[in-house]
């Protein structure tokens, strides 16, 4: 069956949302986002509200060229230009100071704010067309696995949105990586889709990594990425043979089996071969744990990639999906 993806009519339906105030669902190459005007507080508003995220916790603003950041941010250090130059449109979001039109609804009250311009055709056509920016945090309930298809976005979402944009697949998988340019030294906030070895090759310099954000980041939180499934990291060897016990204690056991096992057979109520492919493997991550989810698994039994290039987010999502769950 061919894929219905958007067309001009739907991107101008889409913009018109936006202008109204509503929620539109758009494809970026990292995950779908749920999207509202970023200047239109009370929509902002609704963009919590419907996650069920903390207003606390601050979201990306989408622009649509790094020509358009006057007014956006108060102004731009040397190191985000570069980065700007080199990654743009592309997933790396440049933490900088609040300019005038980023309300603080947008920011979770912080002076600082996230900006990035995404690399997808579509949400490219809908910043053209909307003209303004976008905030859009990842079309999910708060906590839970990001979407990487429309279907998975109408599957979490339903009626919460008033438009979906359907771009297809998202290309990239993972959340975009978050760089705080605002001080001395340029600090990774959160693994992404740009590597930490790309961005120090663009800056010529090593770049920090704090253990902890001095702000609060939802991919900070113990539990964030999760699937329904409990997920069990384990080392690449013991993978089977942990699966295959939890199988015998009665669990509904999901695999995700190491690349360096190819060959392997394992006794598992659903297996994903897990890709040899960094890319492919960050492409297909949220994907092979919304399945396993809706083949009714309620365990996963995982291992960490080496952590290096896409290997890092991969692994920073995979941790966070074994987090422990907030006690309700
Ligand atoms: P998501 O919830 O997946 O859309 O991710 C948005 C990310 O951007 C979150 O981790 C936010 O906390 C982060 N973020 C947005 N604004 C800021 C900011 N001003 N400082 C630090 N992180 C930010
Ligand atoms: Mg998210």
């Amino acid at each position: 069956m061919a894929r219905v993806t958007a067309n001009t009519i739907d991107i101008e339906k889409a913009a018109g949302v936006l202008r109204a105030g509503g929620l539109v669902a758009l494809p970026t190459e990292t995950v779908y986002g749920l999207g509202a005007n970023a200047e239109d507080p009370a929509a902002v508003a609704r963009i919590f509200q419907v996650k069920g995220r903390p207003p606390s916790h601050p979201l990306i603003v989408h622009i649509g060229g790094a020509e358009q950041l006057d007014g956006w941010v108060q102004d731009v250090p040397r190191a985000a230009r570069l980065l700007a130059e080199h990654f743009w449109p592309g997933p790396l979001t440049l933490v900088l100071r609040r300019g005038p039109r980023v309300p603080l609804e947008a920011t979770g009250g912080l002076e600082t704010v996230a900006v990035r311009v995404p690399g997808h055709p579509v949400a490219l056509a809908l910043l053209a067309a909307f003209g303004g920016g976008v905030t859009a945090p990842s079309a999910n309930r708060f906590g839970q696995v990001s979407p990487t298809t429309a279907e998975d976005v109408r599957a979490e979402l339903g009626d919460a949105v008033d438009f979906v944009l359907d771009g297809g697949p998202c290309e990239v998988g993972v959340e975009s990586t978050i760089v705080d340019v605002t001080g001395e030294v340029p600090s990774i906030l959160r693994p992404g889709g740009v590597t930490r070895e790309d961005l120090e090759a663009v800056l010529g310099a090593p770049l920090a990594v704090p253990a902890t954000s001095p702000v609060r980041v939802p991919g900070q939180h113990p539990s964030h990425y999760a699937p329904r499934a409990r997920v069990v990291l384990v080392e690449p060897d013991q993978v089977v043979a942990e699966a295959e016990l939890a199988r015998e204690r009665g669990h509904h056991v999901g695999v995700f089996l190491p690349p360096a096992f190819p060959g392997a057979t394992v006794e598992a109520h659903a297996v994903v071969r897990v890709p040899a492919s960094m890319p492919a493997y960050a492409r297909g991550l949220y994907g092979f744990l919304r399945r396993l989810d809706e083949q009714g698994c309620d365990l996963i039994v995982a291992s960490l990639p080496v952590e290096e290039g896409l290997g890092l987010a991969i692994a920073n999502r995979l941790r966070r999906a074994a987090g422990p769950r907030p006690t309700v």
